[in-house]
């Protein structure tokens, strides 16, 4: 199983090493246009696998896409982060152009790749994918809402009170602090509604917490978060390596599903060794299902800045 990180900054080189050390990869290659940069998390990377007990192999390449060569799964985080203040959205200037060229460049050398694509603002970058590669639709996922539902049981648990393995909640819609529709209605602890364990004002400072989770940390950070994100990643990697058939919320093009068309947005999907095995049509009620339309209307309007 080889994999390909593009971009080894904050989320790449966070992402590589997760994926290291739960060692089910045998290779990693960090690419980077920076020159020297990859090279360098690489080796810092591969000193730490005799003491984290990994052996699989992390090569560093500076822009050489020879190196990725018969990738698996490509994961793209190059780009810029937001800084305090900032919008996901504000990226697409410099972003679009980055996403663009190295999702092609990756699939002249790995055709029969299964993309993530990680670089803000990330459903909009997903569809660009779909715009800038021949890639099936099944083979193209954005990471965001395995990450939002990460922050979400986060927030749950601090609420409750309680480990964060009692809790369980998903994410779904766009990936921004406006777009983003935390499931509070079907969030449980051991199958119990955490409604029963606290009050709709506090449920819904959750919610908003939430949904300003990536902002709260660019603000204490000075750039946004790497290690939740990385681990996200991580986790979609690892599915569709495993071939896991596991259930994540992530960015993915729509074709009816959610009454939807030509968009990628945040739903639930099962990934497995094709990279999508399944979307998961959930039964949505008229506030989420509004809540949904609204988010989707902002993901267009970013996808409209476009030029593809
Ligand atoms: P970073 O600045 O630490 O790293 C980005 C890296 O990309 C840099 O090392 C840079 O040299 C490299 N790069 C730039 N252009 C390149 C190119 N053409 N080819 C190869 N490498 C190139 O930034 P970061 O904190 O790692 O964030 C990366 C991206 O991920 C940002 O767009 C950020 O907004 C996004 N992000 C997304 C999520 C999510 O949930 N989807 C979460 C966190 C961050």
């Amino acid at each position: 199983m080889k994999v390909t990180v593009v971009g080894a900054g904050a989320v790449g080189a966070s992402c590589a090493e997760y994926i290291a050390i739960k060692n089910f990869a045998s290779e990693v290659v960090l690419l980077d246009i920076k020159d020297g940069f990859a090279e360098g998390k690489a080796m810092d990377l591969m000193q730490t696998a005799s003491l984290n007990g990994f052996d699989t192999r992390i090569v560093g390449t500076t822009n050489e896409y020879s190196k990725t060569a018969g990738s698996d799964i490509c994961v793209i985080t190059s780009g810029i982060p937001r800084k305090p203040g900032m919008t996901r959205e504000e990226l697409i200037g410099i972003n679009a152009g980055i996403v663009k060229e190295v999702a092609s460049n990756l699939e002249k050398h790995s055709p029969d790749m299964v993309l993530i694509v990680v670089s803000n603002p990330m459903d909009t970058m997903t569809y660009l994918a779909h715009k800038a590669t021949g890639l099936p639709k099944n083979r193209i996922i954005g990471m965001g809402g395995a990450l939002d539902s990460a922050r979400f049981k986060y927030r749950l648990a601090e609420a409750l009170d309680a480990p964060i393995s009692d809790v369980d909640g998903m994410v779904i819609g766009g990936h921004s602090d406006t777009g983003m529709v935390p499931l509070t209605r079907l969030a449980t602890r051991n199958s119990v509604p955490v409604s029963q364990f606290m009050s709709q004002d506090r449920l819904q400072q959750v919610m908003e917490d939430t949904k300003v989770g990536g902002a709260t940390l660019t603000k204490l950070l000075g750039t946004s978060a790497w290690y939740a994100p990385g681990a996200a990643v991580s986790s979609l990697v690892q599915a569709i390596a495993c071939d896991q058939k596991k259930m994540f919320p992530c960015s993915v093009m729509l074709e009816g599903e959610y009454d939807m068309n030509d968009i990628c947005i945040g739903v639930p999907v099962l990934l497995g060794k094709n990279g999508i095995e399944k979307i998961v049509e959930i039964e949505l009620n008229a506030e989420e299902k509004a809540h949904m339309k609204e988010s989707a209307e902002g993901v267009r309007k970013t996808n409209d800045l476009l030029e593809v």
